[in-house]
């Protein structure tokens, strides 16, 4: 099927998009790898009057880290992050999470924070990042505002960002150097969205646990966060009962359905394994 009829703005500056897209109010929509938006423009599910494609903005295509933590611009493809050495070692989840998204087609184009910006509770980037404690960056008509990801998130496919604001970058605190994570996922087939995802982030403080993240993918109407989980790891000393009780904490806080992926029983079972496997993996990578 073809989309309905669009007009298509390619702005030089971020100033120029800012102001195509408060022309057309909520009634055009920001492109950037077109890996969600132009799927769904094609079924229809979209129609937007404007589209205002952002892959010629300067400046956005940066993965860094430095003083302030880890910068994901705007522009950072999927495959930039599977291709990085930067995302080994306390970047573990993110390094781990990038090889899984869907296939090397999509990981050309896609970006992270279209990822982010499209809220599909099955995206795998919304985990990695939330067990990071990440934040986006949106800037709007009346400047820039940062939206932790627990606030960005507001239901599947929904965010807290007005149609008149573009996420310029992701930013990941740094946990520091005794840190690392993890990113499991179970697909039916190389390519598919997670039937069940589990991101996994430690941040080690004097041999025990100081600051655990626990996220999960496709068990809920967003991606998830297993607050009980983080907390009951925080603290200890990562012990094999430490790490049982997580992952059945992670397993209580998925939200699963069941649909042609498996059952919702299924689904909990996968969270608990992944859990604690994805633990075990971090708790041995880093001793
Ligand atoms: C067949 C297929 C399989 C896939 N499998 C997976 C998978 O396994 N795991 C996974 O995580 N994802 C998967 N995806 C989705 C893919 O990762 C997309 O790249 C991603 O969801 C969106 O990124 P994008 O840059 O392509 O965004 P686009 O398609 O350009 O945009 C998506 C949405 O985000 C908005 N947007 C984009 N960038 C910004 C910005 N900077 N500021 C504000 N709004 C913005 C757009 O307006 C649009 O609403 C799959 C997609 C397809 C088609």
């Amino acid at each position: 099927m073809y989309p309905a009829s669009f007009e298509y703005v390619a702005p030089a500056t971020l100033e120029e998009a800012l102001e195509t897209l408060g022309r057309y109010e909520d009634d055009a929509k920001v492109l950037a790898g077109g890996q969600s938006l132009i799927p769904l423009m094609k079924l229809r599910f979209a129609a937007p009057r404007a589209v205002v494609d952002i892959n010629r903005l300067p400046g956005l295509d940066t993965l860094a880290a430095g003083d302030g933590g880890l910068r994901i611009g705007a522009l950072v493809r999927h495959k930039t992050c599977e291709k990085s050495e930067l995302l080994g070692g306390r970047w573990g989840t993110l390094g781990a999470a990038a090889p899984l998204i869907s296939d090397p087609i999509i990981r050309n184009l896609g970006t992270v924070c279209g990822s982010l910006a499209h809220a599909d509770p099955q995206g795998d980037w919304g985990s990695a990042l939330l067990a990071m404690d990440a934040e986006v960056v949106a800037r709007g008509p009346d400047g820039s505002r940062t939206i932790p990801l627990p606030e960005l998130f507001e239901g599947p496919f929904v965010t807290s960002l007005a149609p008149t604001e573009i996420i310029t970058e992701a930013r990941v605190p740094d946990p520091g150097p005794a840190a690392g994570g993890t990113y499991l996922k179970l697909e039916r087939k190389v390519g598919d969205f997670a039937t069940v995802g589990v991101a996994v982030h430690l941040a080690m403080d004097d041999g025990r646990v100081g600051k655990a993240g626990i996220a999960l993918t496709a068990v809920g109407p967003t991606n998830l966060r297993a607050t009980a989980a983080e907390e009951a790891l925080a603290g200890s000393d990562l012990s094999d009962e430490v790490i049982a009780e997580a992952a059945r904490l992670a397993a209580e806080a998925a939200q699963p359905y069941s649909d042609t992926r498996g059952t919702a029983d299924y689904k909990r079972t996968v969270v608990r394994v992944f859990t604690e496997r994805g633990l075990r993996t971090v708790r041995e990578g880093m001793a």
